[in-house]
């Protein structure tokens, strides 16, 4: 047995009160997920669309899910009525799809600009120039259901603290810059999400405001 409500105490005093824990629950049964929410744990973040889509109805409705991994367009639309943050926004098409279905049901949709910090070649995200062309972009101003709150990455996976650490601050440098060329008066904005069990401590030195824990909350993720 996993002692989750050990675990998430432990990890809680590890992070500043004004640090958002997000729980990444992909791959846990409803009924750890569960444990999880008694203790007290209210944001769970998913990877992967169809399993928080089967996942939201068996669990309270309090929760606010943060949609974390790679999102095809043909699952947005089933999403959209619940997630409360969108993490991981990757191109002006994905925008443009969020959008569309959130207006359908009239929702406004809390979304992150995911950014590619890493070495590794696998992991999604934007380049700073990729971004400023989507925010520059015509289209974007007429997306009236969406509103960006801050910028999301996920740092090479490496012993090599030194590394993250500049990956990191990589990343606190592209919201500084976009803060202060876009959204100076956007309080929404604000965000920067980086940080997972492995590094989330070096994330904490380097100004995240938003940590996303599996492992050390739920135990080793058996696929
Ligand atoms: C799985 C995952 C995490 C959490 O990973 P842990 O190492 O278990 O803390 C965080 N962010 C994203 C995007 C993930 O896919």
């Amino acid at each position: 047995m996993i002692p989750i409500l050990e675990n998430l105490d432990r990890v809680r005093k590890s992070i500043p009160a004004d640090v958002k824990l997000v729980a990444v629950s992909k791959t846990m049964p409803i009924e750890t997920i569960r444990e999880a929410y008694d203790a007290g744990q209210r944001i769970f973040g998913e990877n992967k669309a169809q399993e928080m889509i089967d996942k939201e109805p068996q669990l309270p409705e309090d929760i606010e899910w943060h949609f974390i991994g790679h999102l095809q367009r043909n699952k947005v639309k089933q999403i959209v009525p619940f997630v409360s943050l969108i993490e991981s926004v990757d191109s002006l098409r994905l925008l443009r799809e969020i959008n569309k279905e959130a207006a359908k049901i009239d929702r406004l949709i809390p979304c992150l600009l995911q950014f590619h910090i890493a070495e590794e070649e696998s992991k999604f995200g934007l380049s700073l120039e990729e971004a400023e062309d989507l925010l520059d972009s015509d289209e974007y101003m007429d997306f009236d259901n969406i509103r960006l709150c801050g910028v999301m990455g996920m740092a090479t996976f490496t012993t090599d603290d030194e590394q993250i650490r500049r990956e990191f601050r990589a990343l606190k440098v592209y919201y500084e810059h976009l803060k202060k060329n876009y959204f100076q008066d956007d309080q929404a904005f604000r965000e920067i999400s980086m940080g997972m069990t492995n590094d989330y401590h070096i994330a904490l030195d380097e100004g995240t405001t938003m940590v996303r824990i599996g492992s050390a909350i739920f135990g080793e993720r058996n696929y």
